[in-house]
């Protein structure tokens, strides 16, 4: 993956993100109707003593699916444990997890599309029934051992439903969709993580910096620490000026996009004459894996119309040519 300042690969997180996350629901800014509906099961559950029914959050990286996941354990007032799908190598390793769960813990696997065929098979029951099986030994002496276990919920994240196997997907009984968010919201979230920095962030800086964090918080939170160390080491007040300033130090231009997207509506305007071009053609150009094209880079631009996702490829759309002050060849433009 690129070195983008917007780059979302978890291992690059700033640690001070923690710090910015929202702790209950009612805290948590946007996806209103996904809240609501939260809000409801959580006490539905609680009122019954039971453990809430598992959830599939989707949508892609950055949009709060962890952080949702460990608010549902805060309301709930149960344990949180957290794994991920590529982290769960053999039956064992998702057996050690589920048998030290304490009754109604949550159980958060990011990345849930990742799951081995054969840890997949062991979570069904699990999911179902509350029972592992497992196989003890090896040959004509292996034996299947059935252990009880005591409810919980499994949350899973996954930036792909679409890769779910339709028997997971079909066991989850909450299945949960995050959307990109307004600016509206990005900008309630600015300023509540620069009051929690205690930044003084001026509104319209504020605005500026929700304005280009492409629909997502976690880059509106990456956003404003950097421009709060502009803003310091220039001694200067953090007002929209100073934002676009820094932003612009941080090649995100006046829509958000940074240097990767541009790259990419560069290459399919300047070597695909605005397409259609496969993504697999465009990964391999770009030195991207097609996931990343699709899962991070390309959910904003198709949002905006800058991309069209066709039948025959992706295809620059005309508000694309616009943002790069080219004019679509006649006819080119769907
Ligand atoms: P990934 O798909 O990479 O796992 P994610 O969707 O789980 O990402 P989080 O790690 O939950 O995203 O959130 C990223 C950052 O954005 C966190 O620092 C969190 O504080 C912030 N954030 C996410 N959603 C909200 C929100 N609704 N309000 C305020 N801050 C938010």
């Amino acid at each position: 993956m690129s070195e983008r300042l917007t780059g979302r690969e978890r291992q690059e997180e700033d640690a001070g993100e923690a710090s910015l996350r929202p702790q209950l629901l009612s805290d948590f800014t946007g996806q209103k109707l996904l809240r609501e509906n939260l809000s409801v099961f959580i006490q539905a559950a609680s009122a019954r003593g039971e453990a809430l029914d598992h959830v599939l959050l989707h949508g892609p990286p950055g949009l709060g699916k962890t952080t949702l996941a460990q608010i549902v354990a805060r309301e709930m007032g149960v344990g949180f444990r957290a794994t991920s799908g590529p982290v769960l190598q053999r039956a064992g390793d998702l057996a050690a997890i589920l048998t030290n769960l304490q009754p109604r813990d949550v159980l958060f696997v990011d990345e849930i599309h990742r799951l081995q065929p054969a840890i997949e098979e062991t979570l069904y029951p699990a999911m179902e029934d509350f029972q592992l099986d497992l196989i003890i030994g090896e040959g004509p002496a292996a034996r299947t051992v059935r252990i009880d276990l005591p409810p919980f919920t499994l949350v899973g994240a996954t930036t792909r439903s679409g890769l779910l196997s339709t028997p997971l997907r079909d066991r989850f009984g909450i299945p949960l969709r995050l959307n990109l968010y307004t600016p509206e919201e990005l900008f309630r979230i600015v300023r509540r993580g620069a009051e929690k920095l205690g930044f003084a962030l001026s509104e319209d800086g504020a605005r500026e910096i929700a304005n280009r964090s492409r629909g997502t918080p976690r880059i509106a939170g990456r956003l404003l620490r950097r421009v709060r160390d502009f803003a310091v080491v220039e001694g200067r007040v953090a007002d929209r000026t100073m934002a676009n300033l820094a932003l612009e130090r941080l090649e995100v231009d006046a829509r958000g996009l940074d240097a990767m997207d541009r790259r990419y509506l560069r290459r399919i305007a300047e070597h695909h004459n605005g397409g259609p071009v496969g993504v697999e053609t465009l990964a391999a150009a770009l030195s991207e894996s097609r996931d990343t094209l699709e899962d991070v880079v390309e959910p904003f631009l198709i949002q905006e119309g800058l991309v069209l996702r066709t039948p025959r490829g992706r295809m620059l759309g005309e508000p694309g040519w616009r943002h790069l002050g080219l004019t679509p060849p006649a006819g080119s433009v769907v």
